[in-house]
């Protein structure tokens, strides 16, 4: 196997796992807007340069922030539910601090005397327990805002109600001279301007570029293709407009408060889209994995360093305000603008990273070096995917079939011991929108893990779960009239395939029971879809065998013709899994179900089929070695003492066992391994955990070493069908008992 292990590495792909070093940035230029919106630096010098720069230009700072909450912690919350927690407490211990620092502040200010209760929630929800600190309110409220509603209705929706809240906003700070025009609706805003002195919080301001960051995210999961230098131009385009925006408001003395601007939304957008994307390249990608280690701490240093700067520097302002006045510096470094943004930005800088050096010297980092730990790696017994070679199968297959005819891949039993999620998905992405299970709760479980298409439920389900039938859209194999009647009864309106037993009695209705298959179609609470059957001898070439499977094919063309005849009309018809497709290849169904050979096997290794197609194993199983030990001639190995050694010999017990669904009975020599390329023969009896091989003739094994029980390593290969034929059975069984304490890892030779 060739391809790249992305599975684990998937997530810092998109720039979102890990830090983003241009976002990190952005982050610190952000303080410094805000420092900047706080102390007017061109006020001394002129009036208009200043409402741009720190009125306009400024205002990108705080979305920004907003965004980038969005973007990690929204993003994936329906994933992540902890992360979102996480955040939420972090911030609110924040809060708290922050709120303690000012309080001697507020003190010395006098904000306490006649305080009423009802200004004290205005604060602490809203306006923020100082000026600056509003921010912390209002990212957890909007927060909670958009969890509540992506988990009501969804992402797109949320997104929409977000922006109905800013426009709201938008009224009551900006374009607050609307209410000019409307008196009513100063009125109204003046009540909620008693609960909150101004639209700029958690709930008109914050779900906004929460959302948006989180639409950024999304954004840049799906788009691999994208020009920047287009991207970068869209920023500044709105950003020039934006900039027209606000002089306009000013002009008109429209601003109330001068937060919120319509521009504002797809500048952001644009803006962080560029940014994020600054570090995402592939070749910064493979440098940020090399600096991870040595530069990693510094970054994330880099984004708290922004916060801390964003919560001290009104501080450092009333600091320097008060020391300058004694000392007689009060005309440079306060009445000067340019110079006190100057001091205030180097100060509080200076003192953040003084805040931080203290934080790492008393080693409250210290806890963090756990998550140095790499990724736990289930690499004791694990499988291995090759989604190329799953692609490759299915083109193979999909040429062959006739035309019109579609693909159905039969994904029951975990996708055959593959992973059911995994390969569903990779099949939907490459065109196949039809899909079947065994059971409902296959099905339900790919529904909930966002598989789309039809899937079809090929075996048993209570009557009473057709609501679950219902909600997750399934189509539900009808098994007999019975089973049609007591489907009906529940009352929920269902889609169905009705099946006909041809000959293979074992599901379906019998196909000499006409009338009761048409009586199922009298049901009002079955949609009927299709109609199918199956094979039961397609896999065998006697002229018995083949007159047979002729036979039950007449069968099922026999109820057709007399349903259509009945005036049904427009139903999906199958009637081949993988053996009757590549046996029967002229039959004209709607689809052939699709399952052993999607998964590049054959159930037996002598089976000859008609239509020979080179398929490609999808599946490897690997191990390793445990240890390496001597075995003096006469000494036994394993439960029972069923293996005797026949001369001095050098064995290794190796980290798989029948509890990860590998067969016991290939125990003493009945089955065999691949170490470095040669074969090992396995001794003594397997157990749950472990198995023995004789090393005789394969040098310099060492624990560690990569085992191949099922695959390919150079020139030698064990198939599959080996593995199964020598166990007495069929890959389809060995395949689908493989077990859930198996590894799994993805692997997609065109992604790398
Ligand atoms: C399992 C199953 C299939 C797939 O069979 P393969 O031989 O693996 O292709 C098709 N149809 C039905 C009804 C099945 O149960």
């Amino acid at each position: 196997m060739s391809g790249q292990v992305l599975s684990k590495q998937r997530r810092t792909n998109d720039g979102k796992g890990g830090r983003n070093i241009s976002i990190e940035y952005m982050k610190l230029l952000c303080a410094f807007l805000v420092v900047a919106i706080h102390v007017s630096p061109l006020q001394s010098i002129n009036e208009t340069a200043d409402f741009v720069f720190t009125r306009i230009i400024a205002r990108i700072a705080v979305p920004f922030f907003f965004m980038v909450s969005g973007y990690f912690v929204l993003s994936d919350c329906k994933k992540h539910n902890g992360k979102a927690l996480r955040f939420l407490k972090k911030t609110c211990i924040l809060y708290l601090a922050a709120t303690l620092l000012y309080l001697p502040v507020n003190i010395y200010a006098g904000n306490f005397k006649d305080i009423s209760l009802g200004q004290v929630c205005r604060d602490v929800f809203f306006d923020g327990t100082f000026y600056h600190l509003w921010y912390l309110p209002a990212v957890m409220l909007g927060m909670l805002i958009c969890l509540m509603l992506i988990r009501a209705i969804g992402e797109k929706a949320a997104f929409a109600i977000s922006l109905v809240l800013y426009v709201l906003g938008l009224v009551g700070d900006s374009y607050y001279g609307l209410t000019k025009i409307l008196p009513l609706l100063g009125k109204v805003y003046d009540e909620i301007f008693k609960i909150s002195s101004y639209t700029r919080n958690g709930i008109f301001f914050a779900p906004a570029f929460l959302m948006l960051g989180c639409l950024a995210a999304k954004t840049n999961e799906r788009k691999k293709e994208y020009s920047q230098l287009i991207t970068g131009m869209e920023a500044v385009i709105f950003f020039l407009l934006m900039a027209g925006e606000g002089l306009l408001l000013h002009k008109l003395r429209w601003q109330r408060h001068d937060s919120m601007y319509i521009l504002l939304v797809p500048l952001m957008y644009f803006l962080f889209l560029w940014i994020s994307r600054l570090s995402c390249g592939i070749n910064s990608q493979k440098r940020e994995r090399k600096n991870r280690k040595s530069i990693g701490a510094g970054r994330k240093d880099m984004g708290n360093g922004a916060m801390l700067i964003y919560i001290i520097h009104p501080f450092v302002l009333v600091a320097l305000r008060g020391v300058s006045k004694p000392l007689g510096l009060y005309d440079i470094l306060v009445e000067n603008t340019l110079v006190c943004y100057l001091a205030v930005s180097l100060l509080s800088a200076f003192a953040a990273w003084i805040l931080l050096a203290i934080y790492h010297l008393l080693g409250v980092g210290k806890k963090k070096k756990k998550s140095i730990l790499p990724e736990l790696q289930t690499d004791r017994a694990w499988i291995e995917i090759d989604l190329e070679h799953l692609k490759w199968n299915v083109e193979q297959i999909k040429a062959n079939l006739p035309k019109g005819c579609k693909f159905m891949a039969v994904v029951k039993a975990n996708a055959y011991g593959h992973g059911d999620v995994e390969v569903a998905k990779f099949l939907y992405g490459m065109g196949v929108k039809a899909f079947a299970t065994a059971t409902l709760e296959e099905a339900v479980h790919l529904r909930k893990n966002g598989l789309k298409g039809k899937i079809l439920i090929l075996g048993y389900t209570s009557p009473e779960n057709a609501g679950y039938l219902a909600k997750y859209h399934l189509v539900q194999t009808v098994l007999d009239e019975n089973y049609a009647g007591q489907l009906n009864e529940q009352g929920i309106p269902v889609k169905v395939h009705v099946k006909v037993d041809t000959g293979m009695h074992r599901l379906g209705e019998d196909w000499r029971n006409g009338d009761k298959i048409l009586n199922i179609f009298q049901y009002p609470n079955l949609q009927i879809e299709g109609i199918f059957s199956h094979l039961c001898v397609s896999d065998r070439g006697e002229d018995e065998a083949v007159l047979y499977t002729r036979k039950q094919i007449r069968n099922f063309e026999q109820v057709l013709d007399k349903i259509e005849t009945a005036g049904y009309t427009g139903l999906k018809t199958h009637l081949q899994s993988s053996y009757g497709t590549v046996n029967y290849p002229e039959l004209q169904c709607s689809y052939v179900r699709m399952g052993i050979m999607m998964y590049g096997c054959l159930s037996s290794p002598d089976d000859e089929v008609k239509r020979e197609l080179s398929l490609k194993p999808v599946l490897t199983l690997k191990a390793r070695v445990a240890l390496v030990r001597k075995l003096n001639k006469g000494e036994c190995v394993g439960y029972g003492c069923t293996f005797r050694a026949p001369y001095d010999m050098m064995i290794a017990a190796v980290t798989i066992g029948y509890g990860d669904g590998y067969p016991r009975n290939l125990s003493n020599g009945k089955g065999w391994v691949l170490i470095g390329g040669k074969k090992a023969p396995i001794i003594g009896r397997i157990c749950m955990d472990q198995l023995t091989v004789d090393l005789t003739g394969i040098e310099d094994v060492k624990p560690g070493d990569e085992v191949i029980l099922i695959g390919e390593a150079g020139r030698a290969g064990i198939s599959a069908e080996e593995v199964a034929a020598a166990a007495g059975t069929i890959t389809n069984e060995l395949l689908c008992r493989m077990g859930s304490r198996l590894g799994h890892i993805v692997a997609q030779n065109d992604r790398i």
